[in-house]
């Protein structure tokens, strides 16, 4: 079933995974709680915070960044966005940020990835314990 999403945001993809539901958030056609957007990136809250403040910044064109493991030079200003409006999101006292965030991406099945299309976690709202697994 191809819809107006998979028109916009397969075409001109260079890798060929298929598109996921950030491509539908992307295109306004599964709604969420967009806090920052521009030509390249949006962010909005995750359905299922895991903290009190808890956003994911996604590139809007998920082009060979189904994961961090793919990426290569041509990204590089891409993922230099991601990570600078993760900063600026986690410094965001209206949206629940005290002192300090947890940023996190996880990266393919092992890394615990359910979605398909990168994707910055910026977590915070109270004082996170120090804890990678
Ligand atoms: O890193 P991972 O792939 O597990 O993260 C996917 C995230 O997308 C989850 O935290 C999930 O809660 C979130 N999500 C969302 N809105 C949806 C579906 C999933 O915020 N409609």
């Amino acid at each position: 079933a191809k819809g107006r999403w998979n028109d916009i945001w397969l075409a001109g993809k260079t890798d060929s995974a298929p598109g996921t539901l950030f491509d539908k958030i992307i295109a306004g056609e599964i709604p969420a709680s967009v806090v920052k957007e521009d030509d390249h990136l949006l962010a909005f809250k995750d359905i299922n915070p895991m903290a009190p403040a808890h956003i994911l910044v996604i590139p809007k064109d998920r082009s060979g960044l189904t994961n961090l493991r793919q990426a290569s030079a041509e990204h590089t200003d891409i993922l230099g966005r991601l990570l600078i409006a993760a900063g600026e999101i986690a410094k965001d006292t209206e949206l629940g940020f005290g002192d300090g965030a947890r940023i996190v991406i996880n990266d393919g099945s092992d890394g615990g990835q359910e979605v398909m299309h990168l994707h910055v976690h910026v977590l915070g709202g109270r004082k996170l314990e120090v804890r990678y697994i």
